[in-house]
Order: structure tokens, then C-alpha cells, then sequence
């Protein structure tokens, strides 16, 4: 069967009202962004309140399929074929070689129903008329089916327009709003397992992503620095373009390691990070940051902990990990295709610079008391390493 069209089909909640062209257009624009990367040519349309896919070209069904499913906000992908409107003697001989063509060898007594709409009103057939007679021609070819219009194993959707589409196959989408219907936070992102899946899930709620990575160097490699311009760039696969700031950590980080009680090393350093991670996002225009946060993995994610990080922040802190299981976590790295790549066993500069027995019941008045052993060179550190950032956009294009 040759599909040549989709039909994008997208959850209703939320995109009612006087909104919902800004969905639409965030999804159609989404859609584009994903189909960069498929070879072929596409137009991506909106009609009577519904988004279509139109292939201009030859194209990959898989491919164009796969990276559709990278679309937030699209509940379902229908591919869909067409013919012009010939009469209804041709329809019934489509729709039949339809029902061939894509269920070939059909178990005898699978259940089907025609669902026929008619927005062109002047087809001679209304569309009980058009279920019942097509339904009658399918019966007819294909004795096996049998008809139930109320729990069908297969809907036959047939829509009367200037052509004639069918489809019967829904391909789920990834859900969710489209990417930029949401505003932007900026994720924290490390070379581990939780960021990107982190980043993924509050792209799904429709919000764009920005990155901060804090890179060590020379105690984390280059290598460690394109892991994370990897992770990235899968991320991007769903939020779009990302723009990931590289901030040198590695004076901070020192300074701290000089000045600083050793088992109060990583909470300290988490709470740079908040900060620096805080100046930029404001700087960039996010409302929010993100970490891969998940309460009592290590030390610094005890209860305590993440009070005492997060009390230097004033923007909100989402943490779509915190109640996950690592199993869960790495359910969903692997189904987004993050999982390989973050159990690459570069360094990162958490790990650098650890504490044998780091405090897991941190009191946020001691650990300011100490993070005043700073004051003499922290500011300037700061601000070198915000005005030293480098700033690489990641995108997937083909
Ligand atoms: P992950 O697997 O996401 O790296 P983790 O289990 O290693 O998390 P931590 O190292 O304590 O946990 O980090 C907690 C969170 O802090 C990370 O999920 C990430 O959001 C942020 N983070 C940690 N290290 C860095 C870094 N070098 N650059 C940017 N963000 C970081
Ligand atoms: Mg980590």
C-alpha cells in the first residue's frame, strides 16, 4: 500500500480556545524540525482543524514514522492513502484493494467498521450510506471479517473531502505538548544517566531546553566534554536545537577543595553549580532549572541535601527523577536512546573530586559558615568562569 499522507493526530487537553493555533503551530514547526532529518521532500499543513504530513517525494515509511515519534504533542500518527473522487463504483474498489493490501491474511471473524465523514456535502452519498454500502462491498471480498460497530478490531476511517483519504492504522505518538508551547528552563546536564532523562521529560511537558555542563579540565577529558555534546544531541532529538553552555569548573572546584571541609566538598559544589546554572538561565530568558535529581541515590541526594542545594536558588528546580527508581530511569534512557552513551566510563567531575564519607544530613547554616572560607576569591572565580562559557548549539539535522 502506498501511503503518501499522514494525519497527525494531537491530545485535545489544553488546545481549545483562542490557543490553540499557537499548539498547532508549535507542532507543525516541531514536525518540520523532525523531518529535516528524513530524506524526501514533505509539507506539513493545517486543514479543517487538523494537521496533515503530505509527501512530495519518494521517502523511508520507517524513517518518516520513527522521527514523527519524536514529536511531542502528537498522540497518533495515521498513515493514510488517497485517490480522487471517481465515483463511488472506484471508491468501493479502493477501499476493498485497501483492506487486501494491508490485512492479507485476516483471521477469520476479526471485526471491523466503516467510519466514513463527509465534509464534501455535496458527495452523493451521506455517510451512514457510505458505512453501510462500503461495509457491505468489504463483507462481500473478504468473508472472513465480520462487522461490529461498537468494539471493532479495525476502524476503516474514510473521509470524503475534495479527494478521498483512508487509513486505518493509529501509530501512538510520544504525547505530551509541543516544544515551545511551554516557555524554557535549563537543564543541568552531566554525563550521566538521570540529566538527559530528566531534560527529555520536561521537553515532553512542551518546555524548550537549555544546557549548562561544568567540564573540569584537565581532570575531565575532552572526551568526557563530547559525551555530553552526545547526550545533547539525542536530547535535541526531541526539544529541539539545544544551546549547551560549557563552564569551566575547574578553579571553583580547586578553591572549594583548598577551603572546604573534604566531607562537605560535593554539596558545596552542587551549590555553585545551582548558581551558575541560576545566573545564566536568567540570563537567557528560562524560568526554571533542571536536574536528574532522585532522593536518596548518593549523599548529595538525600532530603537534606537537595534543601541545603537548593536554598541558593531562587528560580524553581523541577526534578522529573525524584521519585523514580534507578531502574525506572534507565527504562526510559534506553527507550530514548540516551542509555549507551551515558554509561560511556568517561570522568566527571563529581566523581573528581568526591569525599570518602560525604555528609548525607547537611545543616545549611554550617555549610554557609563554611563556604565564607571563600569569600576572598569566589566572586572573581564566578564571574570568570560565566564570562569564559562556551556556548555550542546542538541540533539534528540530517
Ligand atoms: P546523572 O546521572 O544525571 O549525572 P548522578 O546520579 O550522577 O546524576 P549527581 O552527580 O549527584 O548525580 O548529580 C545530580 C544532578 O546534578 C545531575 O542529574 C545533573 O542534573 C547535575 N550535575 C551533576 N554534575 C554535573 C555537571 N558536571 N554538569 C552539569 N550538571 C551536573
Ligand atoms: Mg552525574
Amino acid at each position: 500500500m502506498e501511503f503518501k499522507s499522514f494525519l497527525i493526530k494531537y491530545g485535545e487537553i489544553g488546545v481549545k480556545g483562542k490557543n490553540r493555533y499557537l499548539f498547532e503551530n508549535a507542532l507543525m514547526q516541531q514536525i518540520k524540525y523532525a523531518l529535516k532529518r528524513c530524506d524526501g521532500e514533505f509539507a506539513v499543513h493545517k486543514a479543517e482543524g487538523r494537521v496533515y504530513v503530505d509527501a512530495l517525494s519518494d521517502f523511508d515509511y520507517d524513517e518518516v514514522t520513527d522521527n514523527l515519534k519524536t514529536v511531542f504533542g502528537i498522540s497518533g500518527i495515521c498513515p493514510m492513502t488517497f485517490a480522487n473522487d471517481e465515483g463511488f463504483d472506484k471508491l468501493k474498489e479502493f477501499v476493498v484493494a485497501y483492506m487486501k493490501k494491508v490485512y492479507p491474511d485476516v483471521k477469520e471473524g476479526t471485526t471491523f467498521k466503516v467510519y466514513a465523514r463527509r465534509s464534501n456535502k455535496r458527495y452523493p452519498l451521506d455517510s451512514m450510506e457510505l458505512n453501510a454500502k462500503l461495509g457491505e462491498a468489504i463483507l462481500e471480498a473478504v468473508p472472513a471479517l465480520k462487522v461490529d460497530v461498537h468494539a471493532p478490531d479495525i476502524t476503516l476511517y474514510v473521509e470524503v473531502r475534495e479527494k478521498i483519504y483512508v487509513y486505518s492504522r493509529i501509530i501512538p505518538g510520544p504525547g505530551g505538548m509541543p516544544v515551545g508551547t511551554g516557555g524554557k528552563a535549563m537543564l543541568l546536564l552531566s554525563g550521566g544517566i538521570d540529566s538527559p532523562v530528566a531534560g527529555y521529560m520536561i521537553a515532553k511537558r512542551g518546555v524548550k531546553i537549555d544546557a549548562v555542563y561544568f567540564h573540569a579540565p584537565p581532570y575531565t577529558s575532552e572526551r568526557a566534554k563530547q559525551k555530553v555534546v552526545d547526550l545533547a544531541r539525542k536530547v535535541s532529538r526531541y526539544a529541539g536545537p539545544v544551546y549547551l553552555h560549557v563552564v569551566n569548573f575547574t578553579d571553583i572546584q580547586l578553591a572549594i577543595y583548598d577551603k572546604c571541609p573534604q566531607d562537605e566538598l560535593t554539596i558545596i559544589m552542587r551549590r555553585y553549580m545551582m548558581r551558575i546554572a541560576e545566573t545564566i538561565a536568567k540570563e537567557t530568558g528560562c524560568l526554571g532549572l533542571i536536574t536528574g535529581e532522585s532522593i536518596g541515590q548518593v549523599a548529595s541526594q538525600t532530603l537534606a541535601s537537595l534543601a541545603v542545594t537548593n536554598e541558593v536558588c531562587t528560580l524553581p528546580v523541577f526534578r522529573p527523577c525524584i521519585g523514580m527508581d534507578k531502574l525506572e530511569i534507565v527504562d526510559i534512557s534506553e527507550r530514548i536512546d540516551t542509555y549507551e552513551t551515558s554509561i560511556l566510563p568517561y570522568e566527571d567531575c563529581c566523581t573528581i573530586f568526591v569525599a570518602k564519607h560525604p555528609v548525607t544530613k547537611p545543616s545549611a547554616e554550617i555549610i554557609r559558615k563554611h563556604e565564607h572560607n571563600l569569600d576572598e576569591v569566589i566572586d572573581g572565580l564566578v564571574e570568570t568562569a560565566l564570562k569564559t562559557r562556551e556556548t555550542i548549539v546542538v541540533s539534528v539535522d540530517k
